[in-house]
């Protein structure tokens, strides 16, 4: 029986080991095609960089001069080598590069690193480069890392392969990188050595020509070892493809990232206002939103999170308890972890029954539980057993200052011990001075027990934040875009294709409005006249009041030009209007906009975007004519589902407008959210469609209609 269960754990292991990445990631023999004896050289590097750190596997430098590189037996090329190949490092220059591929492909070898330069990041002739040796990778079945790239890194002792040519050696942990800038991935690598955490897998693949950032960061979400993975990329390649593997691999574990620099310089101005909004490429940062990618502000805060991912559990929920010896540093924890969303309970009468029995008379009881500096290791404990039991508490956080009159040591191990039971995540502010060899002792036990130690307070709460943040993410279900049934579809995309015959960028009013109507978006009822009769008429046929805005192609912003009219109560305020109109604006094709006069909304702004390869970013906010000085906007990625509608609405700074303040009435939001996911639905529909603004939306109590519309559709 024993045997028999022992074989089936065998298969499946096996079965789960067979990934094609293996042979990258877990190589059992090397060939370095450009191996050199030159010290300064890549070429020498690797070699040397294999060898220090212990690499378990063979190793086969290659090079046609020289008998040994490094002490070990060269063979002049990868024909000679004896045995299996997995993986084969690329030093040479970029124009013998398609050739060696093609004998990688028929020597079997499965894996290539191109460490090499001179490819798509070279102009044409690199890229010819790179498309020669990928049709020969494609025709063999060769997976290409890189070209123009580091490498990659497996910390795991059973193989310490350092297939890169830098300079840290991380101890192996639970924490894998995976960048597309060496230098970035370097730094941070480098960043959690100097923080004691340990790594397990790194890689970093320079142009990415055919093993991609999404397929890595799908390999690390499938690997055991890995615990937390650091992803560092300015953009995507194929951003859906990434977004379908982050939305599976951030549930299975956290994924961290960094927002991108972006800068105001970067924007471009656009006609419209979704445009402009939308400005510099916050494309990324709503990437990590929708997929549940933790986003942190610098790479500093990042790698401080991930010591506490790499050794604690996920908290259950936001209810942190507070232990220290001092009182200011819980102070500052408290403001910066209430501002990550975390809330301080009460104890319990139990709690606080045991903590009277067991803290010394000064001590304060309560949340936080102040143990006084001449507390000791049982307080510590005892007030570490009491809220690792109470059920109210989902984290704890620690402040320890190490009190010379106080066996630190002690404290130390008491924490350490019910660390390691691992129930409920501990973050440690420890404030002591490491020059004092007798402090040093109490950081090492800490840090062997694996309590992630921060030096201020603020860091150990943001630490502790992060961890809540990665709880909500998994438990966050945003659901999937509602269809709207009751839409046209054949009929909007009648009017696209006009407008597409027409060779118009912009769609004519009535396009427009007649595109949100096939969509159900509540319109103000609207009619366009060519004249004053025609006005009028319209006017009495929608009902006084109206509101006439001068209409042609020319005209964005007509409000600046005095191009729209509110409020106008009879057929002579509609005449003399249009007669005004008419004289100040010399567009040909002027004609004259009537619509319903709405007073008394709130004016909020929707709107679109297209982003290439990806879909339309949607805007909603605060709109009408003052929208650029407010910005109080928020943006998703398309298809957004109702989930993500209503957080909209609550994400922007002024979201308690929309509740009515001072006795105003709220308006009906429910109207609002359905504004936002029928375009959302219109945009996935039609993908021509460029740009959309509606602003303002008028908002009331009990609905919402679209007043002011624009779209933007690709020319050819
Ligand atoms: P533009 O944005 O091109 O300047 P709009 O059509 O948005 O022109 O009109 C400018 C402002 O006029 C709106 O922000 C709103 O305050 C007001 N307005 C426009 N249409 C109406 C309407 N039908 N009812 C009430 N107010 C309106
Ligand atoms: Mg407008």
């Amino acid at each position: 029986m024993e045997a028999i269960l022992e074989n089936e754990t065998k298969i499946t292991v096996n079965e789960k080991s067979v990934h094609e990445l293996d042979s990258l990631f877990k190589p059992k023999a090397i060939a370095i095609i450009g191996a050199s004896s030159k010290e300064l050289s890549i070429g020498n590097v690797i070699l040397k960089n294999l060898i220090h750190y212990g690499y378990t596997g063979k190793i086969f430098p290659i090079n046609p001069k020289e008998p040994t590189v490094r002490d070990i037996k060269a063979y002049p090329t990868i024909f000679d080598v004896p045995g299996d190949i997995d993986l084969a490092h690329v030093i040479i220059p970029s124009k013998f590069v398609p050739q060696i591929i093609e004998d990688c492909g028929k020597r079997g070898i499965k894996s290539v690193i191109i460490n090499s330069a001179g490819f798509s990041e070279m102009g044409e002739e690199g890229v010819a480069l790179q498309k020669a040796f990928l049709a020969n990778a494609k025709k063999y079945g060769v997976r290409i890392f890189g070209p123009n790239c580091q490498g990659i890194i497996n910390a795991d002792p059973q193989y310490n392969a350092y297939c890169d040519f830098t300079f840290t050696f991380p101890k192996p942990g639970s924490i894998s990188i995976v960048a597309l800038s060496g230098g970035v991935g370097a730094f941070i690598m480098q960043s959690l050595f100097d923080l004691e955490i340990g790594m397990h897998m790194y890689a970093s693949n320079g142009n990415a020509c055919d093993v991609s950032i999404s397929e890595v960061v799908k390999y690390y979400g499938d690997d055991d070892g890995t615990k937390a993975i650091i992803l560092y990329t300015e953009g995507f390649h194929k951003p859906k493809e990434f977004m379908d593997v982050a939305k599976i691999v951030s549930k299975k574990k956290p994924i961290l990232a960094m927002k991108s620099g972006r800068t105001e310089e970067g924007a471009k101005a656009a006609a419209s206002h979704t445009g402009s909004l939308a400005g510099v490429d916050i494309t990324t940062e709503l990437i990590f939103e929708k997929t549940g990618i933790l986003a942190f502000n610098n790479e500093e805060e990042m790698c401080q999170a991930a010591m506490a991912f790499s050794t604690q559990p996920i908290p259950k929920g936001n209810r942190v308890g507070i232990i220290t010896n001092s009182g200011g540093p819980a102070v500052i924890a408290t403001d910066e972890l209430v501002s990550a969303g975390l809330q301080l309970p009460a104890l319990s009468d139990r709690a606080k029954n045991i903590l009277i029995e067991t803290m010394l008379p000064e001590a304060t009881i309560g949340n936080p539980i102040d143990v006084v500096a001449t507390g000791g290791g049982k307080h510590f404990r005892s007030a570490l057993d009491v809220l690792m039991q109470e059920e109210t508490i989902d984290s704890v956080y620690i402040n320890f200052v190490t009190a010379p009159f106080t066996d630190t040591d002690e404290v130390a191990r008491q924490i350490v011990e019910v660390n390691k039971q691992k129930r409920k995540p501990i973050v440690c502010n420890f404030m002591t001075n490491m020059s004092l060899e007798r402090f040093q002792v109490t950081a090492k036990i800490l840090k062997d027990g694996g309590v992630p130690c921060y030096s201020f307070p603020t860091t150990a709460a943001k630490a502790l934040g992060a961890l809540y943040k990665y709880y909500k993410v998994q438990n966050r279900n945003i659901g999937e875009a509602k269809i709207f049934n009751d839409v046209n579809k054949t009929e909007v995309e009648n009017i696209l294709l006009q407008a597409k015959n027409e060779k118009k960028e912009f769609l004519k009013s009535a396009q427009t409005y007649n595109i949100l109507s096939q969509y159900k978006i509540p319109v103000a009822d609207w009619q366009i006249a060519n004249d004053v009769n025609d006005a009028i008429k319209a006017a009495e046929e929608i009902g006084f009041p109206v509101v006439i805005k001068a209409d042609a192609e020319s005209l964005v912003h007509k409000s600046d030009s005095g191009g729209v009219v509110i409020n106008l109560k009879n057929a002579d305020e509609v005449k003399a209007t249009v007669e005004k109109m008419k004289k100040a604006f010399e567009a040909k094709d002027l004609k004259f906009f009537v619509q319903k006069f709405l007073s008394d909304g709130r004016e909020l702004i929707a709107g679109v975007s297209a982003k290439k390869d990806l879909g339309h970013l949607i805007m909603f906010g605060i709109g009408g004519i003052y929208v650029e000085v407010m910005k109080d906007v928020v943006f998703k990625i398309s298809p957004v589902t109702e989930m993500e509608a209503n957080e909209m609405l609550s994400q922007i700074k002024t979201s308690k407008l929309l509740d009515g303040v001072r006795g105003e009435k709220g308006i009906h939001k429910q109207s609002v959210i359905e504004i936002i996911q029928r375009i959302s639905q219109l945009v996935t529909d039609f993908p021509q469609i460029q740009e959309m603004d509606l602003n303002p939306i008028m908002a009331f109590e009990d609905k919402a209609f679209v007043v002011d519309a624009r779209i933007k559709i690709k020319k050819d």
